[in-house]
């Protein structure tokens, strides 16, 4: 499964957050084959759609997809040069699939920020830069060692290494420059080349500004929060908006408190569920469904797969032995009130093994066995 990454300076509010996601986290009841990894945190991905099937179909059993969240260890500052726990840093992004770069922008003067001055307590532009420069650096090393080696087949003509080193020249001043290479902008091909140096700056990233508990819910007045969708905004990136304190309060909350606790506060929904379809868009994540009078259930598939691969998300003898889908759109179901009632209205699909699969599918996988 893809997962995100969360990285931050020391005391910016990480463990808070994990410990809030962890506890927040999936009913594992329901996920019994669930790999139990303490620095991934599983939660479920809140869905609507989900709660409106389970209305209509009333099944024994419902169940949500999950997505996870992944807590990176390891020092920050010195990473690029290889210094100790600084290499497991770097080694530990490199495994993820996107990345939550949580930045402080609460006042506290009870937290000491890194390596603060006397009355310096925050400085999210500061904090998001030493990060980001020891990943620029990283991946600079990285396409340094290529450049060499590319530079010289590319005057063989070898088509390949020409577009490598086409790719490769016009990163390298990027990264010099000191910017991320998430700033560039490839087309297709490119991207094909760009996608096999596996940088960690090309990443797709998500900025999360960790605001104070009494600021939560009205943000576009913090300033911190503007210099951080400012900088986010060079990078097409996004800004999500948590107070870690709030959200590890949240977390020990019953349903009906939490939604009560979440209207005084101006929330519209939990920190941690907001956060969830945030990285679960970054990544390109869409749902599918199944639903049966036993159990009415969740997929995450990435957007583009087709039906066969989305049936191998279930099990992959279904992947291997599939002969067709039949499937409805969940707004169809909705609409016509049965799976009866779609057919007779002609709006019941049988799709093939080139079918495009849409968020929001509702599917039912024909296979051999
Ligand atoms: P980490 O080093 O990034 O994992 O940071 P921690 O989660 O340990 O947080 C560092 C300190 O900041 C702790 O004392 C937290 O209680 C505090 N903290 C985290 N989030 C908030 C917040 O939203 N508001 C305030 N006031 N303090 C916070």
């Amino acid at each position: 499964a893809l997962t995100a990454g969360i990285v931050g300076l020391p005391n910016v509010g990480k463990s808070t957050l994990f410990n809030a996601i962890t506890k927040a986290g999936a009913e594992a009841a329901n996920y019994p084959f669930a790999t139990i990894d303490p620095n991934v945190g599983m939660v479920e991905v809140p869905d609507e759609r989900l709660n409106k099937l389970t209305e209509l179909i009333k099944p024994k059993k419902t169940v949500p997809t999950t997505f996870e969240f992944t807590d990176i260890a390891g020092i920050v500052k010195g990473a690029s040069r290889g210094e100790g726990l600084g290499n497991k840093f770097l080694a530990n992004i490199r495994e993820v699939d996107a990345i939550i770069h949580v930045v402080r922008a609460f006042d506290d003067e009870n937290v000491m920020r890194e390596n603060n001055r006397e009355g310096e307590f925050i400085d999210p532009m500061a904090d998001i830069e030493t990060i980001n420069l020891e990943l620029i650096l990283a991946d600079l090393e990285s396409v340094n060692k290529r450049y060499a080696r590319v530079e010289k087949i590319a005057r063989t003509k070898d088509k390949d290494a020409v577009a490598e080193f086409n790719v490769l020249q016009k990163i390298k001043p990027v990264l010099e420059d000191g910017k991320s290479a998430r700033t560039i902008e490839f087309d297709e091909d490119e991207a094909k080349v760009v996608k096999s140096l596996f940088l960690l700056t090309t990443k797709p990233v998500l900025y999360v500004a960790n605001v104070s508990e009494d600021e939560v819910g009205e943000p576009d007045n913090i300033e911190y929060v503007k210099q951080i969708r400012e900088f986010a905004a060079t990078e097409n990136a996004e800004v999500a908006i948590i107070s870690a304190r709030v959200e590890e309060e949240i977390s020990e909350l019953e349903d009906d408190e939490k939604a009560e606790f979440l209207e005084a506060i101006g929330l519209q929904e939990s920190g941690v569920d907001m956060l969830t379809r945030a990285a679960y868009h970054l990544l390109g994540l869409a749902t599918y469904f199944t639903a049966g009078e036993k159990e009415v259930r969740a997929w995450t598939f990435k957007r583009g797969m087709k039906a066969p691969q989305m049936a191998g998300i279930i099990h992959s003898d279904f992947e291997k032995g599939f002969i067709r889908a039949v499937t409805m759109s969940y707004e169809d179901l909705i609409k016509y009130g049965s799976e009866k009632a779609v057919r007779e209205a002609g709006r019941l699909r049988e799709e093939g093994k080139d079918y495009v699969g849409q968020d929001g599918d509702i599917m039912e996988f024909r296979f051999n066995v």
